[in-house]
C-alpha cells in the first residue's frame, strides 16, 4: 500500500492532504466517535444499497483507524493505470490504451469508492464512473471543452455570475475522484490548484458590491477538498455580507469518500447556516451504510442534503435503475433534486444519452411513485444559456376555457378553466377525447377534435 502523501500543487497552503503524526492521532479518535455513529445509524435503518462495501477484498490489512479517515483515502487514492491493475484484472493491451487515456484526462480513484466495484464486470456501474475508457479518446474530439461558457461568465476568477440573484464560486479543482462525466474535464489537466488570499479577497470584494446576490453555490472542484479551517475562513466572511442570505455547497464526497463528513466539517457547517448540501448519487450501488451515516451526520447538523444525478449512458439510464436509486436516497432522507443531462463535454461522449431518454425516464416515474422522488430532469444549454427543464408533455392543448390533459397514464382528460360559461353538459362530445393516447397520430387526431386555439409557443414532446 502507497502510504505516501499526495502530491498537489498549491497556489495556496490551505489544503489538508499530507497529516502529520499529531493529527493522525487526532483524528483516530474522531475515526471512533464515527464508527459508533454508523453502526448506531445501522441499528435502525437499513441502506437499500445491496452491494456493501468491498473493503476487505481490495484492503484487508487496512485498520478502522485508517479506513476512517478521510486524510488516508485521500493520500491513498488511486492515481496511476500501474495501481489499478492490482486490482482491476487487465490485459496488456487494455493497460496500453488506459495509459494512453490518462495522459489526457487524469485517474483518481478513492479506495473507499473502489471498493464498491465488482472488478470482474466491465459494465460494473460504479466502475464506468471512476475507470477510463478508451473511448474518451477515440469519440475525444466530439463535443465542446467548456459547453457552458463558464469562462466567459467569469466575473472575477473563480466567481461565475449568470444569473441575477446567484453566483458560482470555484475554489479549488481537486477532487476525491475523477468522474470520468465530469463537466470541467478541461481543468484536470492543469494540475491541483486552489485559489490564492488575493483571488479570495477579490471574490469577497464581488460579492460585497452586488447587494442583487442572495444565494452563493461554492461547488466543483470539490469544496471539500480544503481543510475544514481554510473553508470556514472563506465561509464566515460570506456569512458576514448582510444580502447573502444562503449558501449551497456542491460536493461529492458523501458518495465517494463518506468519511470526510466528519464531526469537525459538521459542527462548522452548523455555525454557519443556513447552508444546503448538493450531492451526486447516480446509481443505487452507491448508497452505502457509510454513505447514508455521512447523510444523516450532516442532516443532523440542520444541512438539508438534495441530490443531483447525471444521466449516464449503461450506468443509470433506465427507469427501473433511476426508481431504484431515488427510492433509495429517500430512505436516506436525501431529497432527489435534478437530474441532468450529460453535458457535451469532449471525453464523455461514450457516456451520453439521448435527450429523450430522459423525458421516458421522468415519464415513467410521475404518477407511478411520490412526487418527493421524482427529480427535474434538466438541460444547460450551452454557451451560458443555462437550465431548462424538460418533461413529458402532459397539455396536449391549452385554449382560454379548457385545457386537455393527458395524465400518467396516457388517459386524456378535459380541464375547464374559471370563468368559462361552458360545462360538462353543453359541451359538444368530442370523439375519442376521453382514452389513452397510445401513438402521435392518436394525439394529432385529439388535437383536431379540440375546440379553440392550441397555444402556439407550446412545443409539445413526445415521449
Ligand atoms: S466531483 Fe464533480 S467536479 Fe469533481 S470530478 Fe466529479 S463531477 Fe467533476
Amino acid at each position: 500500500m502507497n502510504t505516501a502523501p499526495v502530491t498537489v500543487k498549491t497556489r495556496s497552503a490551505s489544503l489538508s492532504p499530507g497529516v502529520t503524526t499529531r493529527t493522525r492521532h487526532r483524528h483516530r479518535s474522531d475515526a471512533e466517535s464515527l464508527a459508533e455513529q454508523d453502526s448506531a445509524l445501522n441499528a435502525t435503518e437499513e441502506p437499500p444499497g445491496h452491494h456493501g462495501t468491498g473493503r476487505f477484498r481490495f484492503f484487508p490489512d487496512v485498520p478502522d483507524s485508517c479506513w476512517n479517515d478521510w486524510k488516508w483515502h485521500f493520500r491513498n487514492r488511486i492515481t496511476s493505470i500501474d495501481r489499478l491493475s492490482r486490482y482491476i484484472p487487465m490485459t496488456p493491451e487494455e493497460r496500453e490504451r488506459l495509459e494512453l487515456v490518462t495522459g489526457r484526462y487524469p485517474l483518481a480513484i478513492t479506495p473507499y469508492y473502489l471498493s464498491l466495484i465488482d472488478p470482474y464486470n466491465a459494465d460494473d456501474p460504479v466502475r464506468r464512473q471512476a475507470v477510463p475508457s478508451y473511448e474518451e479518446m477515440t469519440m475525444g474530439r466530439i463535443g465542446m471543452e467548456d459547453p457552458l461558457g463558464e469562462r466567459e461568465d467569469s466575473v472575477v476568477p473563480g466567481l461565475v455570475h449568470r444569473y441575477p440573484d446567484r453566483v458560482l464560486l470555484v475554489l479549488t479543482d481537486i477532487c476525491p475522484m475523477l468522474c470520468r462525466h465530469c463537466t470541467r474535464k478541461r481543468e484536470w489537466r492543469h494540475g491541483a490548484w486552489t485559489r490564492t488570499g488575493t483571488e479570495i479577497e477579490a471574490m469577497l470584494a464581488y460579492l460585497w458590491s452586488n447587494t442583487g446576490v442572495r444565494d452563493v453555490i461554492i461547488s466543483g472542484g470539490d469544496p471539500l477538498s480544503l481543510s475544514t479551517a481554510s473553508l470556514e475562513s472563506i465561509i464566515s466572511r460570506i456569512r458576514d455580507i448582510p444580502h447573502i442570505e444562503i449558501i449551497r455547497i456542491g460536493t461529492r464526497y458523501p458518495v465517494v469518500l463518506p468519511q470526510r463528513i466528519d464531526a469537525g466539517l459538521c459542527d462548522m457547517l452548523s455555525r454557519h447556516g443556513p447552508i444546503w448540501l448538493n450531492t451526486h448519487f447516480n446509481h443505487p450501488n452507491e448508497i452505502t451504510p457509510e454513505s447514508a451515516a455521512a447523510c444523516d451526520r450532516l442532516l443532523r447538523a440542520g444541512v438539508p442534503v438534495n441530490n443531483q444525478s447525471v444521466l449516464l449512458r449503461s450506468i443509470n439510464d433506465s427507469i427501473e435503475t433511476m426508481t431504484k436509486l431515488v427510492h433509495g436516497l429517500l430512505k436516506i432522507k436525501v431529497r432527489p433534486y435534478y437530474l441532468f443531462q450529460c453535458d457535451e463535454v469532449q471525453g464523455t461522449e461514450h457516456l451520453r444519452t439521448p435527450v429523450e431518454t430522459g423525458i421516458k425516464i421522468i415519464e415513467g416515474m410521475r404518477g407511478h411513485t411520490s412526487g418527493l422522488a421524482v427529480p427535474t430532469f434538466v438541460v444547460d444549454l450551452v454557451q451560458g444559456g443555462g437550465k431548462v427543464p424538460l418533461q413529458p408533455n402532459y397539455v396536449l392543448s391549452m385554449a382560454d376555457d379548457e385545457l386537455l390533459l393527458k395524465n400518467y397514464e396516457g388517459k386524456v382528460f378535459r380541464y375547464r378553466n374559471p370563468g368559462s360559461t361552458e360545462n360538462e353538459e353543453n359541451m359538444p362530445t368530442p370523439l375519442s377525447v376521453s382514452g389513452v393516447v397510445e401513438s402521435l397520430t392518436a394525439e394529432a387526431d385529439l388535437l383536431l377534435k379540440t375546440r379553440g386555439k392550441t397555444d402556439e409557443n407550446r412545443v409539445g414532446i413526445r415521449s
